[in-house]
Formats: C-alpha cells, sequence, structure tokens
C-alpha cells in the first residue's frame, strides 16, 4: 500500500492508529460466538484484534484525515486495560509521504469515541498536550459535539475531554449540521446509530466512490446488517441506517473502507451483500 490506493484524483492511505483488543461480546452483541469468531482474528479468552487505521486521503484541494487513531496520550493502565499492541504511529506515517502534521488541511471526525479522537491532540515533547494538527480544521456532526461536551452515562466512558482540548468552533472546529460537502468529492453525512451524531464520509473522485462508514461497517463481517456492536446506542438506528447506506454503496460500485480491520482495507459487495472484491494490507 506504499503507493497508495488511487480513487480517480485522490489516494488514499491507511495510516498506523495503534492496535488494540477487544472483548467479543462488546463488539458482536447478540451475535454467537461460533459465527462471529469465523470473520475476524479473535484471542483464546474472546477478544478480537482492531486495527485503527486513520485514513490520509490526499485530494487536489487539500490533505484530509478520517479519525485519527488511538493517539499517544494513553497511560500504563489504559494500554493494558485497552489490550494496546500496537502504538500510535502517525506521525511517523505521514512523514514516510513526505507530509508534517501542519500538512494536514482537513480532521474529520465519524464519531468522539477515544479510539477514533485520541489523535485529535498529542503529548509533545515537554510533555504538554497539543492539537496535532494545528493547521487542520476539524468537522464533527453538532450533535456528536454536544453530546462531547454533555455526554449521557452510556457515552462518558468512550468521549474523553483531553482529546478535544484546544478544539474551539469557528477556528479550529466546524460543526455539521446533517449533510455538507466541505471539499470538492468529500462528503459528510450524519447516520446516528453508533452514537447520536456518528457521520459517514463518502469520497467521490473521477467517476468512482468509496464510503467510509465508520463504526457502522468496522469491518466486512458487519456488511450484515444486523452485525452491529453492542455499544451501539441506537441499534435499530444502526440498521437502518446500515441498510440504506450499503443499498447506495452497491448501487454506486462504492468501496467499502474500514477502520478497523487489521488486514482488509477495503472492499466492493455484490448485490447480496457478498464480498466481491478485497483490498488487503501488506
Ligand atoms: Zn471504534
Amino acid at each position: 500500500m506504499s503507493q497508495g490506493f488511487r480513487l480517480g484524483a485522490f489516494t488514499i492511505h491507511w495510516l498506523q492508529g495503534g492496535e488494540f483488543e477487544v472483548d467479543g461480546g462488546s463488539m458482536f452483541g447478540v451475535v454467537p460466538k461460533v459465527l462471529w469468531e469465523r470473520k475476524c482474528i479473535s484471542t483464546p479468552d474472546n477478544h478480537v484484534r482492531l486495527a485503527n487505521s486513520a485514513m490520509l486521503v490526499q485530494t487536489p484541494q487539500g490533505n484530509v484525515l478520517i479519525d485519527t487513531g488511538l493517539g499517544n496520550k494513553l497511560t500504563a493502565k489504559q494500554k493494558a486495560i485497552f489490550r494496546v499492541r500496537q502504538e500510535w504511529d502517525l506521525l511517523a506515517g505521514l512523514a514516510r509521504f513526505g507530509l508534517s502534521r501542519e500538512a494536514i488541511s482537513h480532521v474529520i471526525l465519524t464519531h468522539g469515541d477515544f479510539d477514533h479522537a485520541g489523535g485529535v491532540t498529542r503529548q509533545n515533547e515537554t510533555g504538554g498536550w497539543e492539537l496535532t494538527f494545528p493547521a487542520a480544521m476539524h468537522y464533527i456532526q453538532q450533535q456528536e459535539w454536544e453530546d462531547v461536551l454533555a455526554p449521557n452515562k452510556r457515552s462518558a466512558d468512550a468521549y474523553w475531554s483531553e482529546n478535544f482540548a484546544g478544539l474551539a468552533e469557528g477556528k479550529n472546529l466546524r460543526l455539521i449540521a446533517g449533510e455538507e460537502e466541505i471539499l470538492p468529492g468529500v462528503r459528510l453525512v450524519c447516520t446516528g446509530g453508533h452514537t447520536r451524531g456518528h457521520q459517514a464520509v463518502w469520497l467521490e473522485s473521477g467517476g468512482e466512490a468509496a464510503l467510509h462508514l465508520g463504526d457502522l461497517l468496522p469491518m466486512p463481517a458487519y456488511s450484515n446488517p444486523l452485525w452491529i456492536m453492542a455499544y451501539d446506542n441506537f441499534p435499530l438506528e444502526s440498521i437502518a441506517a446500515k441498510e440504506q447506506f450499503l443499498e447506495q454503496a452497491i448501487r454506486a460500485d462504492a468501496w467499502l473502507l474500514f477502520y478497523h480491520d487489521p488486514e482488509i482495507l477495503a472492499c466492493k459487495l455484490d448485490g447480496d451483500g457478498a464480498v466481491r472484491e478485497g483490498l488487503c494490507a501488506e
């Protein structure tokens, strides 16, 4: 993947946002283990291995990052709890493509959970916190931001204030009300489901399309609309959104991009939802 994945005039790279392990019951909810264990990499004690692949999308109009990985602020205790097996290495990943952190112009957050927003801020060389991408405008749904500021009892566990320190609306934060094209060919759409203000990202260039469904479709196994995470705050909304978005993706012959799959980076689905064509990690 060092050459990147071409989508019209766009190039997509999957970056090392850290890897961790999550309990299989939390990941698959009511789906029995005998079914899900065939579809992902699991440990003997029922944990699922998850990547956190922040995606760099290079467009003619700017360098866009979709989600930011675990970040470098986890304590030793948190790393043990979340079984971090691979450290966040986003900036080295960018450097390989000749990009500094100042070169990122747009940071899109599918939602505010720590495994997606952890890299918005970083611990610097002097031990303080700062915005990781100081020149970027950050994009999050209005509803998600309201919940980040005043989380409900379930989301409070996953929205960490240190991940949003330094963001100020109008300065480096733009709130999206539902749907908006933030750059030519980069469109954000609120999905709800996983969290109230969870959003998807449509990429369209040169007649080709790709869809990033965040935690509604963390891996290909979730292409069955009924396979959703137990973490989802609004499960029926997740199922309805996924049915709608997957139908659109199949109709547009779009690539589906995966944030959490350690092996499969993207795929296309055929009409009955089976994987037709896949793109694997090196
Ligand atoms: Zn996630």
